[in-house]
């Protein structure tokens, strides 16, 4: 089983979160520590640790997660964005419930750090 994370506090309503999208599948809501002028985090509501933990039955929802990072881009007024799922502590994941960060709204360098 997943272990809670603060992500999933978020999800019960135990924290508050600045949300920008929501529905039966999935939250998104502002990074609390914004890496550029939008900085926005799609979770799925199924604790999913990371994208080291999926398999063909997530097919749907991974889908559905990068459809809503797009609909949110352009909601937030985007044209140009990066979406970022780091997965594992090497590559800087550090909340283990799976996320898609869209950033954007400043020039973005490559290759990230
Ligand atoms: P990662 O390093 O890819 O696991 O990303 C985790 C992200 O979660 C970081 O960008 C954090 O700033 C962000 N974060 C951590 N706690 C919160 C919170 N309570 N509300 C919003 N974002 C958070």
């Amino acid at each position: 089983m997943a272990e809670d994370t603060i992500f999933s506090r978020i999800l019960r309503g135990e924290i508050p979160c600045d949300e920008v999208y929501s529905d039966e599948h999935c939250l998104a809501f502002r990074d609390i520590s914004p890496q550029a002028p939008v900085h926005v985090l799609v979770i799925p509501r199924e604790p999913i640790p990371s994208l080291q933990d999926v398999g063909e039955e997530h097919a749907g929802l991974l889908g559905h997660l990068l459809l809503v990072a797009a609909r949110v881009a352009k909601q937030e007024g985007l044209e140009d964005w990066r979406t970022v799922i780091n997965s594992g502590a090497g590559a800087g994941q550090t909340v283990f419930h799976l996320h898609v960060h869209v950033i954007g709204g400043r020039a973005l360098d490559w290759p990230p750090g």
